[in-house]
């Protein structure tokens, strides 16, 4: 693509970059100044709050002006789902963005819908069962993963495509007996081994290649390389991917799982309307014997609310610097959670570029894959694509999560995105007529080993009167599943001490 053909396609950066974290505030009062001379459009979230508290700010913490039963903070899947299944108490939901949905959001362009994140469960995940309760229906993907490599798409990668895979013989037959071996492996009986250790471990002796493919499908899935993943979740994943009926259970909408939140939002509104708060800014939380007092900013005004318990639905790395007196070995368990940055580029095209499967490996990319956005309503009846929207997945390390700090850098990796993908194959070399990025700073949780096994078991252990929702509490991978889980987890133990009963034994998986 020449210089003068990029100039013509629009750029538009959206998103969080910093939520509460570790970044340098002058930065961002860069990025915020960096809008005058640039043609990309700018929208996305206010941080400013968020970064005082992680500078160590104490807030003004006005006396409480409500009483409530249970203040839940954080409005992404897992806050809403606590919501919803609290809708028999006086709740209170506080989210800090002007928008329901944290990391399961979707946006629209002309009408037609995509992601900026979480893209499909599957059905055998209780949020299968549970987006049905609340009114959708789940849309079959049916279409198993290929991959785009040297040029060529192979479609259905590790079943027939591995006979396809335009590599050597030798690397061919290392895929085959890799999947033959992983398959052999009893995770549930070895369990806790191998979410001990290294999945690289498991590749040593295996060519680059396949390295490379799953150093390219591990960041994608749960933000983490071979070498940080922990061996049982990929063994699993792969077992999942080539199980013996081979049978698709992938479901979703179109734009992904921010159908859920979207339709969450829609079912609690009409009762609930006056609970339920966007642009709130969670400053301070402090537990006392008989309630917790809640500090959010909202419009420029502090104001506190006091509670019989609070469920904390945000992530730890934010959990953490807002609650008053947590003890230190949970802080410390909190702290240790590793998230990389992972921004969404979606590429709009006015005609048809690629329609061939759902979601489509792309080693060796900026990006990781990329999904077709209205894939599961194309076959409908009567459905007629007006633009083919194609999510780009661009999982990043974190020692690069400043580039995503300034708009140029933003739109740097929009603009590498877009280029890795028009040399993909000669029919990907196509103009789109818009590119949109959307930042988030930390928005998955790496699966290493001993995250599952050993940490989050501490971080999910309630403080009182205090409760810990979000996928992060629950693992062993960030999911939209195991976000509704926590909820829940989190709601039967708010019950439970509104009750004055010794908290519920934790089941897992438990719907
Ligand atoms: C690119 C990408 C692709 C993914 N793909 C999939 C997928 O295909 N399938 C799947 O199941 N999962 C997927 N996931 C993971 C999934 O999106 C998350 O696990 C899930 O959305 C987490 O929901 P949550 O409510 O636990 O947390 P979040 O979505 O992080 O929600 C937390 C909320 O708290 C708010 N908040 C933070 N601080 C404050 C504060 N101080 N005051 C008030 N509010 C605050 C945030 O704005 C946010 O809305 C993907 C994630 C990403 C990033």
């Amino acid at each position: 693509m020449s210089a003068n053909r990029r100039d013509f396609i629009k750029f538009v950066v959206a998103g969080a970059v910093a939520a509460g974290c570790p970044i340098d505030l002058s930065l961002i009062a860069k990025a915020e100044g960096a809008n005058d001379n640039s043609s990309a459009e700018v929208d996305g979230e206010d941080n400013r709050i968020c970064h005082q508290v992680r500078d160590g700010k104490v807030f003004t913490r006005p006396p409480a002006s409500a009483r409530h039963d249970v203040v839940i903070v954080g409005g992404g899947v897992s806050g809403l789902a606590a919501a919803y299944r609290l809708q028999h108490r006086d709740f209170l939901l506080l989210e800090k963005e002007p928008h329901w949905g944290g990391n399961a959001y979707a946006m629209e362009y002309d009408g037609c819908v995509y992601g900026t994140g979480s893209a499909f469960t599957t059905k055998d995940e209780y949020a299968y069962r549970f987006a049905k309760e609340i009114g959708l229906t789940p849309l079959p993907v049916n279409s198993p993963d290929g991959s785009i490599i040297r040029s060529e798409f192979i479609p259905d990668t590790w079943g027939d495509g591995l006979d396809k895979l335009p590599y050597p013989a030798p690397v061919r037959e290392s895929f085959k007996k890799f999947r033959k071996e992983m398959i052999a492996i009893e995770v549930e009986k070895r369990g806790k081994e191998l979410f001990n250790l290294p999945f690289s471990d498991f590749l040593k002796d295996y060519p680059q290649e396949l390295k490379q493919w799953w150093d390219n499908f591990g960041p994608s899935n749960w933000g983490a390389a071979s070498e940080q993943t922990a061996a049982g979740l990929a063994i699993l994943s792969l077992q999942e991917m080539v199980g013996e009926s081979r049978e698709d259970d992938r479901y979703t909408w179109p734009g992904g799982l921010g159908a859920v939140t979207k339709k969450l939002a829609e079912v609690l509104s009409p009762n609930h309307k006056n609970r339920m708060l966007t642009g709130a800014t969670i400053v301070a939380v402090v537990p006392a014997s008989q309630e917790v007092q809640v500090t959010y900013m909202l419009s420029g005004e502090l104001r506190t609310v006091a509670a019989k318990a609070v469920i904390m639905a945000t992530p730890k790395f934010i959990t953490r610097r807002v609650i008053d007196g947590l003890p230190q070995a949970l802080s410390d368990a909190m702290n240790q959670i590793r998230y990389i940055p992972y921004p969404v580029v979606n590429l709009i095209f006015d005609k048809p570029v690629f329609n061939r499967g759902y979601d489509t490996w792309c080693p060796g990319n900026t990006f990781t894959d990329f999904i077709v956005a209205d894939w599961v309503v194309q076959k409908h009846p009567g459905y007629k694509q007006k633009f083919n929207i194609l999510s780009c997945y661009t999982p990043m390390p974190e020692q690069d999560r400043s580039e995503l700090l300034t708009e140029d850098g933003a739109r740097g990796i929009a603009e590498r995105v877009l280029r890795d993908f028009q040399k993909l194959m000669p029919e990907t070399n196509v103009d789109p007529v818009e590119v949109h990025i959307y930042r988030r700073g930390h928005p998955m949780y790496m699966s290493a080993p001993r995250l599952y096994t050993e940490i989050q078991p501490l971080v999910r252990r309630p403080m009182d009167r205090v409760f810990f929702a979000n996928t992060d509490s629950e693992g062993p991978v960030s999911t939209t599943n195991s976000g509704i889980l926590a909820a829940q987890r989190a709601v039967r133990q708010v019950e439970a001490r509104l009750a004055g009963r010794p908290a519920p034994k934790e089941k897992a998986a438990a719907g």
